[in-house]
């Protein structure tokens, strides 16, 4: 062989090993808001959750980040961290230096850098290595996060419906197999919709569920006509669970134990109410609300530890904690209706944001893939160890985090390694890349 031929036989074998070592998995994920544990305890009627949970990954339960509310368990999921350390402690917060407010759904303020930009999310990661992230509905996909957006962002809206989701998935796996993305988020709103409406046990429930699982029963058949078993993981997960509320029995009236006049801002009602009280009233305001039934007043240094709460930099002076099932609100008066287009309207029948270790804020996890060991039960896991599992399917480095590996580990396949190790694609490379300057 001449030394031009052993050149270009040491480029090419060069390119392929290069090739070979970039080539990783694609995962494609489902945020199921409001997703309590125990709506798939019966599978049989669910072919499509039984197919993923016979092919792949069911642990017993996930346990939510405190509060057990949608954004601040978004980005516990996303982030690995807890909500004290990624800053995002409510759907309300309220900045008292600018003054200004997160609000969950529409509100320009709520993209501002200060309530996002606390933590790195795993897509923001993605994207900062030259990765492709698509997103579909993913609430602050839209929004750019220390300087980075996704490749792609189908914007929120409020309750997508199923064809929504159907449709999302199938761009998902388009772009998943063509390479367009490295990594495909979906968002589902309706079995939180469902569950507020007319609580957890209701038939609009298990509709919506079943509805799910039609969709469900046509993504595993999709993957399979698009060959996709053996080079995609899918990972399904909720941000937390649901409890029925009795409205006009169990509902805590503010006004009725202080002065709301002495109060300069109240963010959120329901489970987790923020208080900032007027610093001469503070001690009085305190006082008064200690002797309320069925709630807990905390100021700030007495929010229990296992929360991971009370360090985030949007933690009012006093923070309540309704009991299960009862709802702080400053009057009836304010109590959230819920309505829809078609004209129903009616009380809330379910409700999140208790405590995050009572039960029925318990959220899923499912996932099935090459990665992930078949027809596997696992234990119960929390909402920050999702983040490292992601990371470990994706092959990339997690940043530091508050998951535990340990909890999680065991759910992934160790057998034949998908892709060389890094070190050894690294050596391998550095040999020929040497060889071909030799010669
Ligand atoms: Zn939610």
């Amino acid at each position: 062989m001449t030394r031009t031929a052993n050149f270009y036989t040491i480029i090419s074998v060069l390119l392929v090993v290069s090739g070979y070592c970039n080539a990783s998995r694609k995962l494609l994920v489902f945020l199921i808001d409001g997703f309590r544990y125990d709506y798939i305890h019966d599978l049989q009627n669910l072919p499509g959750f039984k197919e993923i949970v016979d092919n792949g990954v069911k642990v017993d339960y996930m346990t939510p980040d405190f509060p057990s509310l949608s954004f601040p368990n978004y980005y516990s999921l996303m982030t690995g961290r807890h909500c004290e350390v990624h800053q995002f402690t409510g759907n309300y917060m309220w900045d008292k230096d600018s003054l200004k407010e997160f609000l969950i759904g529409e509100n320009p303020d709520s993209h501002l850098p200060m309530w996002w930009d606390g933590s790195e999310p795993l897509w923001v990661t993605m994207q900062k290595l030259g990765k492709k992230v698509h997103m579909y509905y993913w609430p602050g996909c839209e929004v750019e996060i220390l300087g980075y957006k996704p490749t792609f962002c189908e914007k929120y809206i409020y309750n997508p419906s199923i064809n929504n989701l159907t449709d999302a998935f199938q761009d998902a796996l388009d772009v998943l197999k063509d390479g367009g993305a490295d990594m495909a988020g979906v968002y589902y709103e309706n079995i939180d919709v469902s569950g507020h409406h007319y609580g957890p046990g209701s038939g609009e429930v298990q509709r919506a569920v079943h509805s799910l699982d039609g969709a469900f029963q046509t993504l595993n058949q999709r993957i399979k006509e698009k060959s996709m078993q053996e080079d995609l993981n899918v990972i399904v997960f909720s941000d937390h669970g649901m409890t029925d509320i009795s409205w006009m029995e169990k509902v805590i009236e503010l006004q009725a134990y202080i002065n709301m006049t002495q109060i300069i801002k109240m963010m959120d009602r329901g489970p987790v109410v923020s208080l900032w009280p007027k610093p001469t009233r503070f001690e009085e305001i305190y006082n008064a609300l200690k002797g309320v039934n069925n709630m807990k007043v905390y100021k700030t240094h007495e929010i229990p530890e296992r929360f991971h709460y009370k360090g985030g930099r949007f933690v009012s002076p006093l923070t309540l904690v309704a009991d299960p099932g009862w709802f702080i609100t400053e009057s009836k008066a304010k109590l959230p209706y819920w309505q829809n287009g078609t004209g129903e309207q009616g009380w809330q029948h379910g409700w999140h944001g208790y405590d995050n270790e009572f039960l029925d804020m318990r959220g899923f996890f499912l996932a099935q893939g090459p990665d992930f060991k078949k027809d596997f039960r696992a234990g119960p896991i929390r909402s920050v160890d999702v983040y490292n599992v992601m990371c470990k399917v994706l092959d990339i480095e997690p940043l530091p985090n508050n998951g535990s590996w340990t909890r999680v580990e065991f759910m992934l396949t160790g057998s034949a390694p998908r892709v060389a190790p890094a070190h050894a694609c690294s050596s391998v490379l550095a040999a020929l890349v040497l060889l071909t300057a030799v010669i």
